[in-house]
């Protein structure tokens, strides 16, 4: 009888103590986010895939096709194509491409960029069934950007 009596206040307390701080985090700071609907905004120094960065003043890109990017990548990650314009003095990039399925992260590309017109992305929450949902056309995701 007496363990009956001792197993029910054990497990009454338990009960009380477990409700106790049910009830405290309940009431406290929420600490989760609803994802996908709401995500966590990135610290500066994450690492996602490249990006061409937007020259505010120009309303354009900071590449002048020097190639460095392309031939400094280690994996064959970028493929990039410029042309020469009438009246512009350095030649203008018309294709941009990133296979984020090879790349590596190393960094090399941003690095090695006169002009720093590469930048690491925020994006972490990739997702795609086909490698080439992992193809990016990155002077078109600035065009998208800037709108
Ligand atoms: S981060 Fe490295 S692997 Fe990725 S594209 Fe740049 S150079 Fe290539
Ligand atoms: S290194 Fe920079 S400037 Fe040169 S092609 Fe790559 S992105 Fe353009």
């Amino acid at each position: 009888m007496k363990a009956y009596i001792r197993d029910i206040v054990n497990g009454t307390w338990s009960l009380l103590v477990g409700m106790a701080i049910t009830i405290r985090y309940f009431f406290g700071p929420v600490v989760t986010l609803q994802y996908p609907h709401q995500t966590v905004p990135m610290k500066p120094r994450f690492r996602g895939h490249i990006d061409l960065v937007l020259d505010e003043r120009k309303g354009t890109n900071k590449c002048i096709v020097c190639n460095a990017c392309m031939k400094t990548c280690p994996s064959g990650c970028i493929t990039l194509e410029g042309e020469k314009r009438e009246g512009v003095k350095q030649k203008v990039l018309t294709y941009y491409q990133l296979d984020f399925t090879k790349c590596s992260l190393c960094g090399l590309c941003v690095e090695v960029c006169p002009t720093a017109a590469l930048d690491f992305s925020k994006d972490y929450n990739l997702v795609g069934s086909q490698e080439s949902e992992f193809v990016f056309d990155l002077l078109k995701r600035l065009e998208e950007r800037k709108q």
